[in-house]
């Protein structure tokens, strides 16, 4: 039988979460369903008037803006929202197929971290799926920049995120994370990182019409040199997590998880963005490869957290 970690996989189970839009303070409601190997995450759009819109493939070429948050278009003048912290809590955590249905214009804020959606995934667990995994290998290196701030993926023997981040502001200032993927380091590291605003900019956004639903349930909030918020910070070095958290969910659309290293500087969505198409502009950057052909013991599916159970598939006997 195969390793499990070198197989795909999807969710034990479907899963529904409501809340609201971060951005437009409207109800929604996001189902996650399993989904068949190899089909990679998907996202469908339920209209108001019960039409669907999709499946669409979640990859970098429909990504339509990536202001404040990343937005995939769905084709018939559809598209949804604010996609990165749920694809963060499927990509984090090994899962390879899924397929996304929403009703509302973009993904519930929930805490504005990924941790509901790990609480959930643990009720159903994983389910190991009968085909092996691909991964994107970095061959070259590409970087993209905008003024002194960059975002890069190159030729690594392993999955690491290198971020850093540097805000005028001594809640936040200098902050910098090295994180070498496995789900279980995702969980416990990663996945509830919230994220975070200033006050000086949500007064600008409210007038353009976002950060609607914004509150200190769903972000941390910063004024001057302090943080609003009662609940105190989950890590210490909590925002560049969340930027690691965003980075995961945005190189999710890359099709396939990337067998390489990722590194930024002030980066965001727009430049997470930007490098996936950077990446993709010549065959000669990457190859898409097995499992099987790459030393991944270390960021095994077998490493994962505590209390997530994998159903295993079993190949049937004679
Ligand atoms: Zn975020």
């Amino acid at each position: 039988m195969q390793k499990v970690s070198t197989l795909q996989c999807t969710l034990g189970g479907e899963l529904e979460f409501s809340g609201i839009g971060v951005h437009s303070a409207e109800p929604v409601s996001l189902t996650i369903e399993p989904a068949p190997a190899d089909s990679g995450f998907q996202f469908s759009r339920v209209l108001e008037d019960g039409r669907i819109v999709g499946p669409t493939a979640v990859v970098f070429s429909n990504v339509t803006r990536t202001t404040l948050c990343t937005t995939i278009d769905l084709g018939e003048s559809t598209s949804v929202a604010m996609v990165e912290h749920v694809l963060s809590a499927l990509s984090g955590l090994g899962i390879d197929n899924a397929h996304l249905v929403l009703r509302g214009a973009e993904c519930p804020i929930l805490d504005g971290s990924a941790n509901l959606y790990m609480q959930a995934i643990k009720t159903v667990g994983l389910k190991v799926q009968a085909s092996t995994r691909k991964y994107i290998k970095i061959l070259r290196a590409v970087t993209v920049r905008s003024n002194d701030a960059f975002a890069a993926l190159e030729p690594y023997n392993g999955r690491r995120l290198d971020l850093e981040i540097d805000f005028d502001c001594q809640v936040i200032g200098r902050q910098r994370m090295i994180f070498d993927w496995t789900p279980r380091r995702y969980v416990e590291d990663v996945s509830r990182a919230r994220t975070f605003g200033f006050m000086r900019d949500a007064k600008i956004l409210r007038q353009a019409g976002y950060a609607l639903g914004s509150s200190l349930e769903n972000s941390i909030a910063l004024e001057d040199d302090r943080m609003l918020n009662n609940e105190p910070l989950r890590y210490e070095d909590e925002f560049v997590r969340h930027k690691l958290l965003d980075a995961i969910g945005d190189l999710a659309l890359g099709g396939l998880p990337f067998y390489g290293q990722f590194r930024s500087y002030k980066g965001g969505h727009t430049l997470n963005s930007l490098v996936l198409k950077s990446l993709f502009a010549s065959d000669a950057n990457y190859e898409v490869v097995s499992a099987n052909d790459l030393p991944l013991e270390f960021d095994s599916l077998d490493d994962i957290p505590d209390g997530f159970e994998v159903k295993r598939y079993l190949r049937s006997v004679g």
